[in-house]
Protein backbone atom coordinates (compact mmCIF):
# COMPACT_ATOMS: atom_id res chain seq x y z
CA UNK A 1 0.00 0.00 0.00
CA UNK A 2 1.28 3.88 -1.06
CA UNK A 3 0.91 6.10 1.68
CA UNK A 4 0.75 9.15 0.40
CA UNK A 5 -1.89 11.59 1.35
CA UNK A 6 -4.64 12.37 -0.95
CA UNK A 7 -7.42 14.81 -1.51
CA UNK A 8 -9.50 13.17 -3.65
CA UNK A 9 -10.70 9.92 -3.18
CA UNK A 10 -13.22 7.95 -4.92
CA UNK A 11 -16.08 5.41 -3.76
CA UNK A 12 -16.54 2.93 -6.23
CA UNK A 13 -19.35 1.61 -4.94
CA UNK A 14 -23.31 2.80 -4.98
CA UNK A 15 -26.02 3.41 -2.28
CA UNK A 16 -25.81 3.97 1.34
CA UNK A 17 -22.10 3.02 2.08
CA UNK A 18 -21.35 5.48 -0.90
CA UNK A 19 -23.19 8.41 0.54
CA UNK A 20 -22.04 7.43 4.09
CA UNK A 21 -18.15 7.14 3.00
CA UNK A 22 -18.70 10.60 1.81
CA UNK A 23 -19.68 12.22 4.98
CA UNK A 24 -16.69 11.59 6.62
CA UNK A 25 -14.74 12.54 3.18
CA UNK A 26 -16.41 15.86 2.88
CA UNK A 27 -15.85 16.12 6.82
CA UNK A 28 -12.32 16.02 6.49
CA UNK A 29 -11.73 17.88 3.20
CA UNK A 30 -11.26 15.34 0.89
CA UNK A 31 -13.28 15.35 -1.76
CA UNK A 32 -15.07 12.53 -3.27
CA UNK A 33 -15.89 11.18 -6.93
CA UNK A 34 -18.50 8.93 -7.27
CA UNK A 35 -19.10 5.86 -10.07
CA UNK A 36 -22.14 5.04 -11.65
CA UNK A 37 -24.11 2.71 -13.95
CA UNK A 38 -26.88 3.70 -16.36
CA UNK A 39 -29.45 2.69 -14.22
CA UNK A 40 -27.84 4.67 -11.02
CA UNK A 41 -27.34 7.93 -13.06
CA UNK A 42 -29.48 9.81 -10.84
CA UNK A 43 -28.83 8.23 -7.81
CA UNK A 44 -28.56 9.98 -4.68
CA UNK A 45 -24.50 8.82 -4.27
CA UNK A 46 -24.09 10.83 -7.56
CA UNK A 47 -26.30 13.37 -6.31
CA UNK A 48 -23.93 13.82 -2.83
CA UNK A 49 -20.46 13.79 -4.85
CA UNK A 50 -18.18 16.06 -5.64
CA UNK A 51 -17.87 14.32 -9.05
CA UNK A 52 -18.87 11.54 -10.74
CA UNK A 53 -18.07 9.34 -14.02
CA UNK A 54 -20.22 7.28 -15.66
CA UNK A 55 -18.54 3.55 -15.79
CA UNK A 56 -21.11 1.39 -17.73
CA UNK A 57 -24.08 -0.32 -18.48
CA UNK A 58 -26.36 -1.70 -15.23
CA UNK A 59 -25.26 -5.22 -15.09
CA UNK A 60 -22.78 -4.87 -12.19
CA UNK A 61 -20.14 -6.74 -14.20
CA UNK A 62 -19.69 -4.55 -16.48
CA UNK A 63 -20.19 -1.00 -14.00
CA UNK A 64 -19.07 -1.93 -10.61
CA UNK A 65 -17.53 -4.87 -10.83
CA UNK A 66 -15.18 -3.87 -13.62
CA UNK A 67 -11.69 -3.08 -12.27
CA UNK A 68 -10.43 -1.26 -15.51
CA UNK A 69 -13.12 1.56 -15.24
CA UNK A 70 -12.96 2.10 -12.12
CA UNK A 71 -9.09 2.74 -12.49
CA UNK A 72 -9.97 4.87 -15.48
CA UNK A 73 -12.51 6.73 -13.48
CA UNK A 74 -9.97 7.69 -11.02
CA UNK A 75 -6.82 8.45 -13.37
CA UNK A 76 -9.33 10.89 -15.24
CA UNK A 77 -10.60 12.95 -12.08
CA UNK A 78 -7.16 12.39 -9.82
CA UNK A 79 -8.70 10.81 -7.22
CA UNK A 80 -5.47 9.15 -4.92
CA UNK A 81 -7.41 6.66 -3.54
CA UNK A 82 -10.33 4.25 -3.99
CA UNK A 83 -12.51 3.70 -1.08
CA UNK A 84 -14.14 0.26 -2.10
CA UNK A 85 -17.06 -0.05 0.25
CA UNK A 86 -18.88 -3.50 0.63
CA UNK A 87 -19.42 -6.01 -1.43
CA UNK A 88 -18.37 -5.49 -5.11
CA UNK A 89 -14.68 -5.17 -5.51
CA UNK A 90 -14.27 -5.00 -2.15
CA UNK A 91 -12.25 -8.10 -1.14
CA UNK A 92 -10.58 -8.72 -4.45
CA UNK A 93 -6.93 -9.19 -4.32
CA UNK A 94 -6.74 -9.05 -7.91
CA UNK A 95 -8.07 -5.28 -7.84
CA UNK A 96 -5.88 -4.46 -5.12
CA UNK A 97 -2.83 -5.66 -6.34
CA UNK A 98 -4.36 -3.03 -9.85
CA UNK A 99 -4.17 -0.34 -7.22
CA UNK A 100 -0.78 -0.65 -6.54
CA UNK A 101 0.02 -0.93 -10.48
CA UNK A 102 -1.34 2.12 -11.29
CA UNK A 103 -0.08 4.00 -8.06
CA UNK A 104 -3.85 4.60 -6.85
CA UNK A 105 -4.15 3.77 -2.60
CA UNK A 106 -6.18 0.80 -1.86
CA UNK A 107 -8.54 1.76 1.40
CA UNK A 108 -8.44 -1.39 2.44
CA UNK A 109 -5.49 -4.18 3.48
CA UNK A 110 -3.08 -5.64 1.41
CA UNK A 111 -3.86 -8.39 -1.13
CA UNK A 112 -1.70 -10.91 0.33
CA UNK A 113 -4.02 -10.64 3.93
CA UNK A 114 -7.60 -10.71 1.62
CA UNK A 115 -6.12 -13.82 0.37
CA UNK A 116 -4.75 -15.50 3.37
CA UNK A 117 -8.59 -15.32 4.62
CA UNK A 118 -10.48 -16.23 1.10
CA UNK A 119 -9.97 -19.34 1.34
CA UNK A 120 -11.90 -21.23 4.92
CA UNK A 121 -9.45 -24.28 4.93
CA UNK A 122 -6.14 -22.17 5.30
CA UNK A 123 -7.64 -19.50 6.84
CA UNK A 124 -8.16 -21.79 9.25
CA UNK A 125 -4.54 -23.31 9.35
CA UNK A 126 -3.15 -19.47 9.95
CA UNK A 127 -5.97 -18.95 12.41
CA UNK A 128 -4.44 -22.52 14.59
CA UNK A 129 -1.09 -21.59 14.32
CA UNK A 130 -2.11 -17.99 15.44
CA UNK A 131 -3.72 -19.74 18.59
CA UNK A 132 -7.29 -18.52 17.54
CA UNK A 133 -9.84 -21.20 18.73
CA UNK A 134 -11.67 -23.00 15.87
CA UNK A 135 -14.44 -25.41 15.75
CA UNK A 136 -13.63 -28.52 16.44
CA UNK A 137 -12.99 -30.20 13.23
CA UNK A 138 -10.98 -31.02 10.19
CA UNK A 139 -9.53 -28.74 7.19
CA UNK A 140 -7.14 -30.82 6.09
CA UNK A 141 -5.53 -31.91 2.58
CA UNK A 142 -6.34 -35.68 2.30
CA UNK A 143 -9.75 -35.11 1.02
CA UNK A 144 -10.63 -39.15 0.32
CA UNK A 145 -13.93 -40.41 1.07
CA UNK A 146 -12.78 -42.83 4.14
CA UNK A 147 -10.59 -39.84 5.77
CA UNK A 148 -13.00 -37.59 5.52
CA UNK A 149 -15.84 -40.10 7.04
CA UNK A 150 -13.47 -41.18 9.41
CA UNK A 151 -12.82 -37.49 10.78
CA UNK A 152 -16.51 -36.45 11.30
CA UNK A 153 -16.90 -40.03 13.05
CA UNK A 154 -13.97 -38.69 15.61
CA UNK A 155 -16.04 -35.09 15.77
CA UNK A 156 -19.19 -36.49 16.42
CA UNK A 157 -22.74 -36.24 14.79
CA UNK A 158 -24.18 -33.56 14.09
CA UNK A 159 -21.33 -32.13 12.11
CA UNK A 160 -21.06 -29.57 9.37
CA UNK A 161 -19.70 -30.03 5.76
CA UNK A 162 -18.16 -26.77 4.62
CA UNK A 163 -16.87 -26.13 0.73
CA UNK A 164 -13.46 -24.51 1.67
CA UNK A 165 -13.51 -22.50 -1.17
CA UNK A 166 -17.55 -21.73 -0.18
CA UNK A 167 -19.30 -18.57 0.63
CA UNK A 168 -22.80 -17.39 1.02
CA UNK A 169 -24.18 -20.48 2.29
CA UNK A 170 -23.05 -22.57 -0.40
CA UNK A 171 -21.61 -25.94 -0.49
CA UNK A 172 -22.67 -26.08 3.19
CA UNK A 173 -24.88 -28.88 5.16
CA UNK A 174 -25.10 -30.39 8.43
CA UNK A 175 -24.37 -34.04 8.56
CA UNK A 176 -26.95 -35.63 11.25
CA UNK A 177 -25.64 -38.97 12.11
CA UNK A 178 -23.09 -40.97 9.93
CA UNK A 179 -25.00 -42.62 8.13
CA UNK A 180 -26.33 -39.89 5.64
CA UNK A 181 -22.49 -38.45 5.50
CA UNK A 182 -21.40 -39.99 1.84
CA UNK A 183 -24.39 -38.64 0.34
CA UNK A 184 -24.59 -35.37 1.84
CA UNK A 185 -20.18 -35.28 0.79
CA UNK A 186 -21.58 -36.10 -2.42
CA UNK A 187 -23.98 -33.67 -2.75
CA UNK A 188 -21.75 -30.72 -1.71
CA UNK A 189 -18.90 -31.84 -3.80
CA UNK A 190 -21.20 -31.40 -6.63
CA UNK A 191 -22.77 -27.63 -5.39
CA UNK A 192 -19.28 -27.00 -4.70
CA UNK A 193 -17.66 -27.85 -7.68
CA UNK A 194 -20.45 -26.23 -9.78
CA UNK A 195 -20.23 -22.53 -7.82
CA UNK A 196 -16.55 -22.66 -7.23
CA UNK A 197 -15.06 -25.17 -9.49
CA UNK A 198 -13.32 -26.67 -6.23
CA UNK A 199 -14.37 -29.72 -4.25
CA UNK A 200 -11.79 -29.35 -1.19
CA UNK A 201 -14.25 -29.68 1.98
CA UNK A 202 -13.65 -29.05 5.36
CA UNK A 203 -15.69 -30.90 8.36
CA UNK A 204 -16.59 -28.64 11.75
CA UNK A 205 -18.99 -29.77 14.71
CA UNK A 206 -22.15 -28.44 13.80
CA UNK A 207 -23.28 -26.23 17.10
CA UNK A 208 -27.32 -26.46 17.35
CA UNK A 209 -27.60 -23.05 18.75
CA UNK A 210 -24.29 -20.80 18.49
CA UNK A 211 -24.67 -16.58 18.11
CA UNK A 212 -22.52 -14.80 15.81
CA UNK A 213 -20.24 -12.75 17.90
CA UNK A 214 -18.05 -10.96 15.78
CA UNK A 215 -15.16 -8.35 16.78
CA UNK A 216 -14.02 -5.18 14.99
CA UNK A 217 -10.42 -4.78 14.58
CA UNK A 218 -7.99 -2.33 13.46
CA UNK A 219 -4.14 -2.19 12.38
CA UNK A 220 -2.59 0.73 10.56
CA UNK A 221 1.56 0.41 9.50
CA UNK A 222 3.01 0.77 12.47
CA UNK A 223 2.46 -2.53 13.97
CA UNK A 224 -0.69 -0.85 16.21
CA UNK A 225 -3.52 -3.51 16.65
CA UNK A 226 -6.97 -2.76 18.78
CA UNK A 227 -10.27 -4.58 18.80
CA UNK A 228 -13.58 -2.20 19.32
CA UNK A 229 -15.15 -4.69 20.71
CA UNK A 230 -18.17 -7.03 19.58
CA UNK A 231 -21.26 -6.85 17.45
CA UNK A 232 -23.81 -9.45 18.01
CA UNK A 233 -25.09 -10.62 14.76
CA UNK A 234 -27.42 -13.85 15.63
CA UNK A 235 -30.80 -12.76 14.11
CA UNK A 236 -30.39 -13.35 11.13
CA UNK A 237 -32.80 -15.26 7.64
CA UNK A 238 -31.22 -17.42 5.54
CA UNK A 239 -27.59 -16.47 6.60
CA UNK A 240 -28.40 -12.35 5.86
CA UNK A 241 -28.46 -10.59 9.10
CA UNK A 242 -31.10 -8.80 9.96
CA UNK A 243 -30.91 -6.96 13.50
CA UNK A 244 -27.36 -6.38 14.82
CA UNK A 245 -26.39 -4.43 18.03
CA UNK A 246 -23.09 -3.53 19.94
CA UNK A 247 -22.37 -4.64 23.09
CA UNK A 248 -23.40 -8.76 22.89
CA UNK A 249 -25.73 -8.89 25.85
CA UNK A 250 -24.53 -11.39 28.80
CA UNK A 251 -20.54 -10.95 27.64
CA UNK A 252 -18.38 -10.69 30.89
CA UNK A 253 -14.98 -8.52 30.77
CA UNK A 254 -12.97 -11.64 30.15
CA UNK A 255 -14.42 -12.84 27.24
CA UNK A 256 -14.89 -9.98 25.63
CA UNK A 257 -11.15 -9.36 26.36
CA UNK A 258 -10.42 -12.72 25.50
CA UNK A 259 -12.40 -12.51 22.32
CA UNK A 260 -10.88 -8.94 20.97
CA UNK A 261 -7.44 -10.52 21.74
CA UNK A 262 -7.96 -13.48 19.89
CA UNK A 263 -9.17 -11.25 17.01
CA UNK A 264 -5.94 -8.77 16.84
CA UNK A 265 -3.78 -12.00 17.32
CA UNK A 266 -5.54 -13.32 13.62
CA UNK A 267 -5.64 -9.80 12.09
CA UNK A 268 -1.72 -9.35 12.69
CA UNK A 269 -0.62 -13.36 11.91
CA UNK A 270 -2.17 -12.31 8.06
CA UNK A 271 -0.10 -9.11 8.37
CA UNK A 272 -3.56 -7.07 8.26
CA UNK A 273 -4.05 -3.04 7.59
CA UNK A 274 -7.57 -0.97 7.76
CA UNK A 275 -10.66 -2.06 9.26
CA UNK A 276 -11.50 -5.45 9.25
CA UNK A 277 -14.05 -8.12 11.21
CA UNK A 278 -13.12 -11.58 12.74
CA UNK A 279 -16.65 -13.67 13.19
CA UNK A 280 -16.91 -15.87 15.79
CA UNK A 281 -19.74 -18.41 16.78
CA UNK A 282 -19.97 -17.99 20.69
CA UNK A 283 -21.71 -20.96 22.34
CA UNK A 284 -23.63 -20.34 25.52
CA UNK A 285 -25.87 -23.69 25.52
CA UNK A 286 -26.50 -26.36 27.31
CA UNK A 287 -23.66 -26.13 30.27
CA UNK A 288 -21.16 -23.98 27.64
CA UNK A 289 -19.92 -20.67 29.62
CA UNK A 290 -19.15 -18.92 26.12
CA UNK A 291 -16.89 -20.44 24.72
CA UNK A 292 -16.19 -18.99 21.04
CA UNK A 293 -14.82 -20.13 17.58
CA UNK A 294 -13.17 -18.59 14.64
CA UNK A 295 -15.30 -18.69 11.57
CA UNK A 296 -13.84 -15.91 9.04
CA UNK A 297 -12.22 -12.84 8.95
CA UNK A 298 -14.30 -9.98 6.18
CA UNK A 299 -11.53 -8.29 4.95
CA UNK A 300 -13.76 -4.93 4.64
CA UNK A 301 -16.02 -2.41 6.13
CA UNK A 302 -18.65 -4.40 7.40
CA UNK A 303 -22.49 -3.33 6.79
CA UNK A 304 -22.50 -2.98 10.45
CA UNK A 305 -19.70 -0.76 11.39
CA UNK A 306 -22.44 2.34 12.99
CA UNK A 307 -23.66 0.15 15.87
CA UNK A 308 -20.01 0.27 16.43
CA UNK A 309 -19.37 3.99 16.11
CA UNK A 310 -22.34 4.51 18.67
CA UNK A 311 -20.94 2.94 21.27
CA UNK A 312 -17.45 3.97 21.05
CA UNK A 313 -18.08 7.92 19.48
CA UNK A 314 -15.36 7.23 16.70
CA UNK A 315 -16.08 7.32 12.62
CA UNK A 316 -14.41 3.96 11.72
CA UNK A 317 -14.00 5.84 7.72
CA UNK A 318 -12.33 8.31 9.39
CA UNK A 319 -9.82 5.81 10.85
CA UNK A 320 -9.69 4.17 7.28
CA UNK A 321 -8.84 7.21 5.41
CA UNK A 322 -6.01 8.51 7.87
CA UNK A 323 -4.59 4.93 7.82
CA UNK A 324 -4.72 4.51 4.23
CA UNK A 325 -2.88 7.78 4.14
CA UNK A 326 0.29 6.15 6.54
CA UNK A 327 -0.83 7.90 10.39
CA UNK A 328 -1.01 5.76 13.28
CA UNK A 329 -4.32 4.55 14.68
CA UNK A 330 -6.39 7.90 16.56
CA UNK A 331 -6.50 5.84 19.79
CA UNK A 332 -5.33 3.15 21.73
CA UNK A 333 -6.81 0.02 23.70
CA UNK A 334 -6.74 1.72 26.53
CA UNK A 335 -8.13 4.86 25.16
CA UNK A 336 -11.14 2.81 23.72
CA UNK A 337 -14.31 2.52 26.04
CA UNK A 338 -17.95 1.22 25.56
CA UNK A 339 -20.91 3.75 26.18
CA UNK A 340 -24.59 2.93 26.31
CA UNK A 341 -26.15 0.23 23.32
CA UNK A 342 -26.40 0.36 19.93
CA UNK A 343 -28.74 -1.51 17.36
CA UNK A 344 -28.96 -1.40 13.41
CA UNK A 345 -32.02 -2.69 11.28
CA UNK A 346 -31.97 -3.10 7.96
CA UNK A 347 -34.35 -1.70 5.28
CA UNK A 348 -34.73 -4.08 2.51
CA UNK A 349 -37.20 -3.33 -0.29
CA UNK A 350 -38.61 -6.83 -0.01
CA UNK A 351 -41.74 -8.36 0.48
CA UNK A 352 -41.92 -10.66 3.25
CA UNK A 353 -45.48 -11.88 2.54
CA UNK A 354 -44.12 -12.98 -0.64
CA UNK A 355 -40.54 -14.90 0.33
CA UNK A 356 -38.87 -11.70 0.77
CA UNK A 357 -38.87 -11.35 -2.86
CA UNK A 358 -37.35 -8.26 -3.72
CA UNK A 359 -39.47 -5.20 -4.47
CA UNK A 360 -39.51 -2.64 -6.96
CA UNK A 361 -40.94 1.13 -7.76
CA UNK A 362 -40.89 4.88 -7.27
CA UNK A 363 -39.84 5.84 -3.67
CA UNK A 364 -42.97 8.42 -3.52
CA UNK A 365 -42.43 9.17 0.18
CA UNK A 366 -39.01 7.87 2.46
CA UNK A 367 -38.84 10.36 5.31
CA UNK A 368 -37.89 10.12 8.93
CA UNK A 369 -39.55 12.85 11.47
CA UNK A 370 -37.98 12.75 14.59
CA UNK A 371 -39.15 15.87 15.86
CA UNK A 372 -42.62 14.76 15.11
CA UNK A 373 -41.64 11.16 16.90
CA UNK A 374 -40.51 12.89 20.18
CA UNK A 375 -37.02 11.60 19.39
CA UNK A 376 -33.95 12.77 19.98
CA UNK A 377 -31.57 13.49 16.83
CA UNK A 378 -28.29 12.49 19.09
CA UNK A 379 -29.79 8.99 19.09
CA UNK A 380 -30.86 8.11 15.75
CA UNK A 381 -28.90 8.04 12.46
CA UNK A 382 -30.51 7.23 9.20
CA UNK A 383 -27.72 5.98 6.78
CA UNK A 384 -29.68 5.99 3.54
CA UNK A 385 -28.86 5.41 -0.06
CA UNK A 386 -32.03 6.69 -1.53
CA UNK A 387 -34.79 9.95 -1.01
CA UNK A 388 -38.00 10.49 -1.65
CA UNK A 389 -38.83 10.47 -5.47
CA UNK A 390 -35.69 7.91 -5.98
CA UNK A 391 -36.85 4.81 -8.16
CA UNK A 392 -35.53 1.50 -6.42
CA UNK A 393 -34.27 -0.96 -9.72
CA UNK A 394 -34.01 -4.58 -9.61
CA UNK A 395 -30.54 -4.53 -10.19
CA UNK A 396 -28.64 -4.56 -7.10
CA UNK A 397 -28.77 -5.21 -3.04
CA UNK A 398 -31.94 -4.25 -2.32
CA UNK A 399 -31.09 -2.90 0.83
CA UNK A 400 -32.36 0.90 0.87
CA UNK A 401 -31.05 2.08 4.68
CA UNK A 402 -30.14 1.19 7.95
CA UNK A 403 -31.65 2.80 11.04
CA UNK A 404 -29.13 2.63 13.91
CA UNK A 405 -30.73 3.48 17.38
CA UNK A 406 -28.17 4.53 20.60
CA UNK A 407 -29.01 4.10 24.29
CA UNK A 408 -27.90 4.51 27.86
CA UNK A 409 -28.60 0.64 27.85
CA UNK A 410 -30.35 -1.74 25.95
CA UNK A 411 -33.51 -1.32 27.44
CA UNK A 412 -33.61 2.21 26.19
CA UNK A 413 -31.84 1.47 23.07
CA UNK A 414 -34.48 -0.81 21.88
CA UNK A 415 -37.21 1.02 22.88
CA UNK A 416 -35.85 3.99 20.27
CA UNK A 417 -35.32 1.31 17.64
CA UNK A 418 -38.88 0.55 17.60
CA UNK A 419 -40.49 4.20 18.05
CA UNK A 420 -38.02 4.93 15.01
CA UNK A 421 -39.17 2.12 13.28
CA UNK A 422 -42.59 3.16 13.83
CA UNK A 423 -41.83 6.69 12.62
CA UNK A 424 -40.45 5.41 9.41
CA UNK A 425 -42.63 6.80 6.32
CA UNK A 426 -41.83 5.03 2.84
CA UNK A 427 -44.42 5.14 0.16
CA UNK A 428 -44.30 3.56 -2.80
CA UNK A 429 -42.26 0.59 -1.88
CA UNK A 430 -42.69 -2.25 -0.14
CA UNK A 431 -40.53 -3.00 2.77
CA UNK A 432 -39.06 -5.62 5.31
CA UNK A 433 -40.47 -2.66 7.97
CA UNK A 434 -43.48 -4.27 9.47
CA UNK A 435 -41.30 -7.63 9.50
CA UNK A 436 -38.54 -5.44 11.63
CA UNK A 437 -40.97 -4.27 13.77
CA UNK A 438 -42.23 -7.92 14.56
CA UNK A 439 -38.86 -8.97 15.31
CA UNK A 440 -37.66 -5.58 17.57
CA UNK A 441 -40.75 -5.82 19.65
CA UNK A 442 -40.65 -9.91 20.24
CA UNK A 443 -40.34 -10.64 23.78
CA UNK A 444 -37.22 -13.41 23.58
CA UNK A 445 -35.68 -10.51 21.25
CA UNK A 446 -36.18 -8.29 24.30
CA UNK A 447 -34.74 -10.52 27.05
CA UNK A 448 -31.77 -10.70 24.21
CA UNK A 449 -32.52 -14.55 24.07
CA UNK A 450 -30.97 -14.83 20.33
CA UNK A 451 -28.79 -17.45 18.69
CA UNK A 452 -28.39 -18.10 15.01
CA UNK A 453 -31.68 -20.17 14.49
CA UNK A 454 -33.84 -17.34 16.42
CA UNK A 455 -36.22 -17.01 13.36
CA UNK A 456 -36.58 -20.53 12.99
CA UNK A 457 -37.44 -20.54 16.15
CA UNK A 458 -39.80 -18.01 16.34
CA UNK A 459 -41.94 -18.26 12.58
CA UNK A 460 -44.47 -15.83 13.98
CA UNK A 461 -42.72 -13.02 13.23
CA UNK A 462 -42.72 -14.00 9.83
CA UNK A 463 -46.00 -12.89 9.12
P1 LIG B 1 -20.44 -18.49 4.37
O1 LIG B 1 -19.04 -17.99 4.12
O2 LIG B 1 -20.94 -19.39 3.27
O3 LIG B 1 -21.42 -17.40 4.74
P2 LIG B 1 -19.87 -19.20 7.14
O4 LIG B 1 -18.79 -20.15 7.46
O5 LIG B 1 -19.59 -17.74 7.36
O6 LIG B 1 -20.35 -19.46 5.63
O7 LIG B 1 -21.17 -19.58 7.95
C1 LIG B 1 -22.42 -18.92 7.72
C2 LIG B 1 -23.38 -19.15 8.89
O8 LIG B 1 -23.58 -20.55 9.11
C3 LIG B 1 -22.90 -18.59 10.23
O9 LIG B 1 -23.23 -17.22 10.43
C4 LIG B 1 -23.64 -19.49 11.21
O10 LIG B 1 -24.96 -19.02 11.40
C5 LIG B 1 -23.68 -20.83 10.50
N1 LIG B 1 -22.54 -21.72 10.89
C6 LIG B 1 -21.30 -21.77 10.37
N2 LIG B 1 -20.52 -22.71 10.96
C7 LIG B 1 -21.30 -23.31 11.88
C8 LIG B 1 -21.10 -24.38 12.83
N3 LIG B 1 -19.93 -25.03 12.94
N4 LIG B 1 -22.15 -24.71 13.63
C9 LIG B 1 -23.34 -24.08 13.52
N5 LIG B 1 -23.60 -23.08 12.66
C10 LIG B 1 -22.60 -22.68 11.84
Amino acid sequence: MSQTRFDKVLIANRGEIACRVMRTARRLGIASVAVYSDADAHALHVREADESVRIGPAAARDSYLDMDAVLEAAHRTGAGAIHPGYGFLSENAAFVEACARTGVTFIGPPAAAISAMGDKSAAKARMQHAGVPLVPGYHGDDQSDEVLKAEADKIGYPVLLKASAGGGGKGMRVVESAAGFQAALDGCRRESQAAFGDQRMLIEKYLTRPRHVEVQVFCDTHDNGVYLFERDCSVQRRHQKVLEEAPAPGMTAELRQAMGEAAVRAAKEIGYVGAGTVEFLLDFSQGHDGSFYFMEMNTRLQVEHPVTEMITGQDLVEWQLRVAMGEPLPCTQEELTITGHSFEARLYAEDPEQDFLPATGTLERFALDLEGAGLDPTRVRLDSGVESGDVVSMHYDPMLAKLIVHGDDRAQALATLNRALAALDVRGVVTNRNFLQRLASHPAFQAAEVDTRFIDHHQEVLF
